[in-house]
């Protein structure tokens, strides 16, 4: 299946995977070229994530193979392709939804702050310095990329809807993954 028919199937019916697809899974291949396919799959990624109100975004969790991630909390799109973390500091709790995995949520402890290295839509390679729900949000993302879910984190707890995770959790309102 090629890239340009992928672009054509998401443009018209976004595949979005969820649990228990096996393709969730598996690991992402890294991406060698930063070509037009790649710039289309990451613009067809966002409107996904827009669409369904999520923060963040991984190739997987379309179906593509790819170590691609997106995430925005509401302070501008974030685009990374082959994304790594070089290093990382502190620890925080929190409770975490992921697209994937509609109604449920999981406490994960992931590290306060992140440094992350990849390379942007226009090839160059950028490194970031992130903190709280943005490193939260990239380390989530890397996570889709080797086949990991919130499940691996700990019990599952059931989101009945939306209010639950607005209301009860304090959440606002973008808190998928
Ligand atoms: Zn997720």
């Amino acid at each position: 299946m090629n890239e340009e028919w992928k672009i054509k199937q998401i443009e018209t019916r976004p595949p979005l995977k969820e649990y228990p697809d096996p393709i969730l899974r598996r690991t992402a291949l890294p991406v060698t070229d930063v070509c037009k396919s790649v710039r289309a799959l990451l613009r067809g990624m966002a409107r996904i994530m827009y669409n369904r109100e999520g923060i963040g975004l991984a190739a997987p969790q379309i179906g593509v193979m790819r170590r691609l991630i997106i995430a925005d909390i509401g302070e501008g799109l974030l685009s990374l392709i082959n994304p790594e973390i070089l290093d990382r500091r502190g620890e925080a709790f929190l409770l975490e939804g992921c697209l994937s995995l509609p109604n449920v949520g999981v406490k994960v402890t992931r590290n306060e702050s992140i440094v992350v290295r990849g390379i942007d839509t226009a090839g160059r390679e950028v490194t970031r310095d992130l903190s709280g729900l943005m490193a939260r949000v990239i380390q989530h993302e890397i996570d889709h990329l080797n086949g990991a879910l919130i499940l691996d984190y700990g019990p599952a707890e059931h989101l009945r809807d939306r209010a639950i995770l607005t209301h009860e959790l304090e959440y606002d309102q973008k808190t998928k993954l």
